[in-house]
């Protein structure tokens, strides 16, 4: 059977990121956060794009100021005032200078800003208390980024540093990645949807939802296409349809042994290669993962598809390991898309069979400055997905290692969106 880290490479090469120009809309600055910018954004604008002065001060021709003290001050005669987003209105000529406060653009003739506690005022005069450094405050036109060169890359995500720079660019249309499009479907004669009543045997159909929200959180627009009977005809048409409108299909349920010939039959019958039937994890091993070329002449790419298992848990974790990364590689990150895995202390005894590479979920606390791993209490179970509330890792013991001790180290699969 396939390692984890086999079926994990397998997956990442089967993606074909979406394309920068076609797969690209615009959006604005206040809907730009969190999409991936698609193009190059490069500005006309210098940053700064004046000589300005970095404080409240004076600015004034260096070599009138080589030689003062508190003693022998410097006195120079006032002849403006610049606050900031004015135009100077002199040059500063020797034995001369001008009141600036911060961010106000340099007069020419000066060089250099004294800042304001080392000198004194009186009327149309100021004493210079201190020889400042040449070019002391003064912020040059283009030392922070020059016009015409990259400003922002592609393939990184927008959050708020970036809205600054764009918006001091005055990028106010930026184009993005469209967001890849996951269709959703849950398999199961005993499936409902949340608000039915539940007959006996019946089970609430929480994939759809959990899978859902999953695929919001990475970025991608979920398609919920529902409950799907397990009848081949009902299957083959809700797969059909998804091929139809999205770049990535996830079903749940309906890939164990027992059903699995019956899944793989209608995936070959609608044109799928079949990349992987099963890996060594657990949970999760019956995966299956597809894809669909496009059979006419345009250039779609083709459609991923991941048969996931039907166990809550099960579904949850092979999203997390498998799914997620294949997502966020899809959508146009340059880099970090891979998972995160951190190093943790385990506060509990983690157990294992030793046979596949065994995730076991529970939360990450940051203890001065260090990972420590709670496992969840009660039955780790695939079939439960009660304890799996305020997960936040997932512990993993590679094949081979059946026990981590409490307080011994422990390589976790960070799952949380929020940063810890
Ligand atoms: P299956 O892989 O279809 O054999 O399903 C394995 C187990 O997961 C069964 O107990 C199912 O009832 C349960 N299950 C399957 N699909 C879902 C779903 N969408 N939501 C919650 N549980 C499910
Ligand atoms: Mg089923």
């Amino acid at each position: 059977m396939l390692s984890v880290s086999h079926a994990e490479k397998i997956i990442l090469d089967l993606v074909q990121p979406l394309d920068g120009q076609q797969d690209a809309e615009v959006v604005t600055l206040l809907t730009a956060i969190e999409r991936i910018l698609a193009s190059p954004v490069v500005s006309q604008l210098d940053f700064p794009h004046w000589d300005n002065s970095a404080m409240d001060g004076y600015a004034v021709r260096y070599e009138d100021v080589l030689h003062c003290s508190d003693e022998q001050p410097v006195v120079l005669e006032i002849v403006e005032e610049i606050p900031a987003g004015v135009k100077p209105q002199h040059s500063i000529q020797p034995g001369h200078a001008a009141r600036i406060l911060t961010g106000a653009v340099m007069p020419s003739g000066a060089d250099t800003v004294v800042m304001q506690e080392q000198t004194r005022r009186e009327g149309k005069h100021v004493f210079i208390l201190a020889s400042p450094e040449p070019q002391a405050f003064v912020r040059h036109r283009a030392s922070f980024y020059q016009a015409g060169t990259p400003l922002l890359p592609p393939g990184i995500i927008i959050n708020a540093p970036e809205i600054a720079v764009l918006a001091a660019a005055q990028c106010t249309q930026i184009a993005v990645y469209r967001r890849p499009r996951v269709a959703i479907l849950s398999t199961g004669d005993e499936l409902v949807k949340p608000d039915q009543p539940l007959q006996p045997g019946q089970l609430v159909d929480s994939n759809q939802y959990a899978l859902a929200a999953l695929v919001a959180q990475t970025g991608a627009e979920p398609e919920q296409l529902g409950i799907v009977p397990d009848q081949p005809e009902a299957l083959k048409q809700a797969i059909a349809k998804a091929i139809a409108t999205s770049d990535v299909i996830l079903s749940s349920g309906g890939v164990s042994v027992g059903d699995y010939d019956y899944v793989e039959q209608i995936l070959a019958s609608l044109g799928a290669d079949i990349h992987i039937r099963a890996v060594a994890v657990k949970p999760g091993k019956p995966l299956t993962v597809a894809t669909f070329s496009a059979s006419d002449a345009s250039n779609r790419k083709p459609v991923l598809y991941f048969g996931l298992p039907g166990n809550p848990v099960s579904a949850l974790v092979s999203f997390w390991r498998f799914v997620q990364p294949a997502l966020k590689k899809l959508s146009g990150l340059d880099n970090s898309w891979g998972p995160v895995f951190v190093q943790a202390r385990s506060r509990h005894d983690l157990r294992s069979d030793g046979k596949r590479e065994t995730y076991l979920w529970g939360c990450l606390h940051l203890v001065d400055g260090n990972y420590e791993f709670h496992l969840a209490s009660g039955s780790h179970s695939s079939g439960n997905l009660i304890n799996l509330a305020q997960t936040t890792g997932l512990a993993i013991l590679p094949v081979g290692q059946a026990f981590i001790r409490a307080g011994e180290p422990v390589q976790v699969l960070r799952v949380s969106a929020d940063k810890l």
